[in-house]
Parts: structure tokens; sequence; C-alpha cells
């Protein structure tokens, strides 16, 4: 547990649905914690939300980051907007981040950096409005429309065919580039019903009301009309953090880790779109949440193994709860607490050195439960 300003026990890097459900369950399970985010990323794009139960579609993803950092921020974690520029690993074997506010210290880190989607040229349709990066959120937008998706690689080729699952009307959209697929790919595309147009993209209708795209112009003078697509020039991973620590990468530039996040440098975790697996939000929710309960399980204090009991001593009533001061205080000052707000009872936490008292409360905020 820490007090000073600037050292925590987690400090997460990138405050997108994955870092912040790391820092949700970090702050809850009750361990300091800090969240730096320079803001955009993927999240941030969305116009509204799809296949996340509990929030409605028409929530945009500026909406439901802004509710996540509440969230976190009302439990006592700490949000600071800023960019981590470099992280070492000092000689007691914490982190020493630096940021572009200074410097802080923590004993474990989250990286849920993300990654960039690498954007073709223009001219192109408006972003969320005809021109999509996320083909599990958006494809439903295209059941029986007419669709394109530009690329001239194995991905691009692929999820023209997948798109096939919802509409008979797909075109693949090389834009003058040599195809790179397999010869593999090339007997399976020429299997299925899409057409692949090699022709340039010269430019892009769009509805004068809405914004949609109504069609796109090629080189060669013609015009198709699409409601939507997908590029698929992949992806730029934001790993340059886990690279400088050591963390190995996988094949496809992603951050490895297991299946509770941890990288292969002890103490480092990852999680969301820039380890693998499928990009999105209730993915990276989930991967977020593994995460802050395995970094509980190696930071929280009680059962003292027997070991240590046998070293230490019993556990000493003025040794717990193993909760800082400004967590304590507004936990019990939360209303999701037991006993709800209570402001007088926060008033003595905070007034009261609580060591000193005879009379803890009995609500750790620490599960007793092993795994849950
Ligand atoms: C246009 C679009 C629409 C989408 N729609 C949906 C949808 O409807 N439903 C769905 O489930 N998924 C959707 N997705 C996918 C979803 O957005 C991602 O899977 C999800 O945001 C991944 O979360 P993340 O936290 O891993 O990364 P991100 O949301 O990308 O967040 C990463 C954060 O880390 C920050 N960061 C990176 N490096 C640093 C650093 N060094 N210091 C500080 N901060 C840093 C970034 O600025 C960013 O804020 C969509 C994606 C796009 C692009």
């Amino acid at each position: 547990m820490s007090s000073d300003d600037d050292e925590f026990q987690i400090a997460v890097v990138g405050g997108g649905p994955a870092g912040l459900t790391a820092a949700l369950y970090g702050t809850r399970l009750g361990h300091d914690t800090v969240l730096i985010d320079r803001g955009g990323g993927r999240a941030a794009m969305m116009a509204d939300t799809h296949n996340v139960i509990g929030v409605t579609e028409e929530t945009s993803g500026n909406e439901f980051l802004r509710t996540g950092r509440e969230q976190v921020e009302s439990y006592g974690g700490t949000f600071e907007r800023g960019s981590v520029t470099d992280i070492e690993r000092t000689d007691d074997d914490r982190f020493r981040l630096s940021t572009t506010d200074g410097e802080i210290t923590a004993e474990r880190v989250v990286l849920a950096t993300g990654f960039s989607d690498e954007r073709p040229d223009p001219p192109l349709p408006r972003t969320g409005k005809g021109l999509h990066y996320c083909l599990h959120c958006d494809a439903y937008m295209f059941v029986d429309e007419p669709v394109y998706v530009m690329g001239h690689g194995e991905a691009a080729a692929h999820v023209a065919m997948i798109l096939l699952n919802v509409t008979d009307d797909v075109d693949l959209l090389t834009r003058g580039a040599e195809p790179t697929w397999s010869d593999e790919t090339a007997v399976q595309l020429e299997a299925h019903p899409v057409e692949i147009v090699h022709e340039e993209v010269t430019g892009v209708e769009n509805d004068p009301d809405t914004g949609w795209l109504e069609a796109l112009e090629f080189a060669d003078g013609t015009r198709r009309e699409y409601r939507g697509g997908f590029p698929m020039y992949g992806s730029d991973y934001n790993t340059g953090l886990a690279e400088s620590l050591g963390c190995d990468l996988t094949d496809d530039g992603t951050i490895d880790v297991d299946d509770h996040g941890r990288t292969s440098e002890d103490g480092v975790y990852a999680v969301g779109d820039v380890t693998p697996g499928h990009n999105q939000v209730p993915v990276a929710m989930g991967q977020g949440a593994k995460a802050g309960i395995a970094i509980h399980k190696e930071l929280r204090e009680f059962p003292r193994s027997t070991e240590s009991i046998a070293r230490d001593g019993p556990v000493e009533l003025d040794e717990v709860p193993a909760v800082s001061p400004e967590l304590l205080a507004t936990a019990i000052a939360h209303e999701g607490h037991a006993g709800g707000p209570r402001t007088d009872d926060v008033a003595d936490h905070e007034e009261t050195d609580h060591e000193e008292t005879d009379d803890p409360p009995t609500n750790t905020g620490t599960p007793a439960a092993d795994d849950d």
C-alpha cells in the first residue's frame, strides 16, 4: 500500500475499455491504482456501441469512456490525462513510469495501449458512415446491403468472403495494388461470388442529409453503389513500452500473454486490443477484469502464509484491513457500501489514525474467498 502521491500499487497505461476495467477491479479490490491515458484510441472512435449488453446502441464511445472514468474515480482510482513515455524496472523490482506530467512508481503495470488501424489513402467515406473498422460490430448494419472490402492481402480476401454470410453483394477493391493473398485463398475467392475490382477509387458520393455513403467512383469512370465497407490494411500495435520492458511479442505483433494477461515479464500485464484475440469491447473488458483479479491475488496481504506466520507472528488487529486510508474512506462513503454513504464515519476515518482505534470496521474490502 502506498501513501505518496506518485506511488501506487497498480499503474494502468491506456484508458480504453480494457484499461478502465483493470483499473476498476484494482481499485475496488483495495489497491491504490492510477490510470494514465492520452486519449483517442479505438473505443473513442465508436459512433455508437454494439455488442455490449447493458449499454444502449446509441451510446457513443466517448460517452462510454467518460462513464467508465467516472466509475473508476468514484471508487478512489486516480485518472491522469497524459502519455506514458517510458517504463523501467527499479532495483527493488517495482516500475518507474515516465509520463508527460512526471514520474510514477508502481508495483504492477498493466499495458492496455491498444492499436491503430492502418488507414487507406483518400478519397474515403466518412468513418462510421460507410467506412468501418470493426467487422463483428458493424457487419449487422450491412445485412442484405451492397458492401465493399478495401485491401489486397489475406485479411481483405477473407473478410470479403466472410461478408457473404450477411449479404450477397460483396466487392473486393484492390485499388490497383498487386494482390498478396496466397494461392489457396485465390482458389477460395474464385469459388465465392465476390467481385474483385482493381481500379483505383477516385471519388465518394455521400447522402447530403445523413452523410452516409451512397457510391464510390472509380478511375475507369464507373460508379458502384455501396452502403458501407471495411478497409483491411493491418494494425499498428502500441507495443513500444512492452518491448522496452522486454515482453515477448507474438508473430502478429501483439503482446504475448497468458489467460490472465501476464506477459513474459514478471509484474507486467497486458490486456485488450494490444494482445491476441477478438478486438471487441466485451472481450477487452473481460481481459481487464481477469488481469485485475490476477494482480489482486499477487498483491493482497491476507491470508498470510504459514511460513510468514511462523516468521512474523499472527496477524494483529491493527494490521487489518489492508486498504489505504484513502480507499477505506472512499469505500465507506460510496453508494455501493453495505452501510451506505455515512459521512460521519468518513470524517472519523479521515481524522483518526485507524491503528490507534480499538474498533476497526469489519468490512475489510478484501474478499475472503480465494478465487472469486
Ligand atoms: C470505429 C470503431 C468502432 C467500433 N465499434 C465497436 C462496437 O460497437 N462494439 C465493440 O465491442 N467493439 C467496437 N470496436 C472495437 C473496440 O473499440 C476495441 O476492441 C476496444 O476499444 C479495445 O479496447 P482497448 O482498451 O484494448 O483499446 P483502446 O480502446 O484502443 O484504448 C487504448 C487506449 O490506450 C491509450 N494509450 C496508448 N498508448 C498510451 C501511452 N503510451 N500512454 C497513455 N495512453 C496510451 C490510447 O490513447 C487509448 O486511449 C470498434 C472499433 C472501432 C475502430
